[in-house]
């Protein structure tokens, strides 16, 4: 094996952005995964590029919200009664960074990333020939009540603070963009900035057959193998032991599997999702990503059918499937587009790994010279894989960081 200068752990978005930037700086890289790029929860997702994000998901501060959720009524949430002791204080640092102070503050300290987000997608779909993925129509968030509607006052004056672009539309305005919507809202957003991609998984297969192009070495291996050796992190691969000076663990939701025996605990919680794909009922189609906001779900037309994803379910990683979210938001769903037969036997299920702050890990491993991390993207994993990807690389090759690092270190969790 010629010299690595650097392995990269987990070939989901995440690790194929940072591979490639790596490469495109000239280090000689191996991106190594139990599976081929991108078939975990990088397959999976909406495949929206949410560069609009100005507040995170929060806890929900309404009671009634709250009393839905506890009484599994909820569609738009799911938890494993088992699992409530261990998720607990993750979840009470999740409520008190979903204060309004603590919101504003992640609002700024993302907005770095979130503003490049599709200028960085752009350049490597185009540069992977692969533009053809890119769809930049916007996305929809529909609105049926008065109420939610009204408490996005915030949001929309910091989008405006922003120059995030966004349009405020009524029913007939947004049925104009989507014919096929039935009239059961009465409030739209239309985030025009957004882009989606038609396949998930297509777009990180294409960052990684340009990795490849360039140089780097896509391998298989067990990241759980991960050691020091003398001055070397090491691997253990399918073909032999993998030595380099530097290593990046970008293993998303999986990342603990590795850092927990190396002393590594941060407070990763995971909030797992579903999808599954229905056909379009008759002639009907979307052009872009629609959310139901109150209902918690998104349509996302794909290559492989209409994509329904779902929200957050709080169970452990590896628990077995419990889609019950589907049940609670179908009638929803099927009242506001209809919806035709399922494509698969059962729905997909990935688990999004998320930080109580909401941002991602991005820096130095404390205590481990030559260790990176790259995880923890949560909602955003898709819209953040090329930025972060440039980030990471700038700061191991010691170019100047496009932004200030020090809102993503993990350092941040010591304080
Ligand atoms: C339902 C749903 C909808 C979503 N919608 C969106 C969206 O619209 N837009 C958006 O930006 N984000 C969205 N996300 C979030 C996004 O999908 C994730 O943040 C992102 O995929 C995380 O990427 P990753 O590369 O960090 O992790 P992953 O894609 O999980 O990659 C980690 C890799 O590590 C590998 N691995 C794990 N363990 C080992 C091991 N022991 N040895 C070797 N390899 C290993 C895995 O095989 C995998 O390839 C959504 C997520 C879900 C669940």
């Amino acid at each position: 094996m010629a010299r690595i200068d650097a392995i990269v752990l987990g070939a989901g978005i995440v690790g194929t952005s940072i591979g490639l930037h790596l490469a495109k700086h000239g280090l000689a890289v191996a991106l190594v995964d139990r599976r081929a790029p991108g078939e975990e929860t990088s397959y999976g997702n909406a495949g929206v590029i949410e560069g609009n994000t100005v507040f995170p998901p929060a806890f929900p501060s309404d009671p009634i919200a709250l009393l839905r959720i506890a009484l599994k009524r909820a569609p738009e949430a799911n938890y494993h009664l088992t699992f409530l002791p261990q998720v607990a204080p993750w979840l009470l640092k999740f409520r008190a960074a979903s204060r309004p102070q603590r919101l504003l503050e992640t609002a700024r300290l993302m907005r770095p990333l979130f503003a490049r987000a599709l200028a960085e997608h752009e350049t490597l779909l185009a540069e992977a020939g692969a533009a053809r993925l890119l769809r930049k129509q916007g996305w929809l968030k529909v609105y049926r009540g008065e109420r939610a509607f009204a408490a996005l006052k915030g949001e929309l004056a910091l989008a405006q603070e922003f120059g995030i672009p966004y349009r405020a539309l009524d029913t007939d305005a947004a049925r104009e963009l989507e014919p096929s919507l039935a009239p059961v809202f009465r409030h739209a957003v239309h985030w025009q900035g957004v882009a989606s991609v038609t396949d998930p998984l297509a777009v990180t297969q294409a960052y990684a057959a340009r990795f490849a192009a360039l140089g780097g070495v896509v391998m298989r291996g067990n990241a759980r193998s991960l050691h020091r050796a003398n001055a070397h992190w090491r691997v253990e691969t399918t073909e032999g032991p993998l030595d380099a000076a530097q290593a990046v663990v970008a293993l998303g939701p999986f990342a603990p599997d590795v850092l927990s025996p190396l002393g590594i605990t941060l407070p990763l919680g995971m909030k797992r999702g579903y999808h599954r794909h229905y056909r379009g009922g008759g002639n009907a189609a979307l052009a872009r990503p629609v959310v139901d906001m109150e209902v918690g779900y998104c349509l996302a037309p794909m290559d492989q059918g209409v994509r329904l994803t779902t929200g957050a379910e709080f169970a452990a990683r590896d628990a077995p499937p419990t889609p019950v979210q589907f049940e609670r938001l179908l009638p929803a769903a099927r009242s506001l587009f209809p919806l035709g037969e399922a494509v698969e036997a059962a729905p997909w299920m990935g688990s999004r790994p998320c930080f109580p702050d909401s941002r991602p890990v991005i820096g130095r491993a404390p205590g481990h010279g030559g260790l990176w991390l790259a995880y923890g993207h949560a909602h955003w994993g898709l819209t953040l894989g090329p930025t972060t990807g440039r980030l990471l690389a700038e700061m191991m090759t010691g170019a100047t960081p496009f932004c200030d690092p020090a809102p993503y270190g993990a350092e941040r969790f010591a304080r």
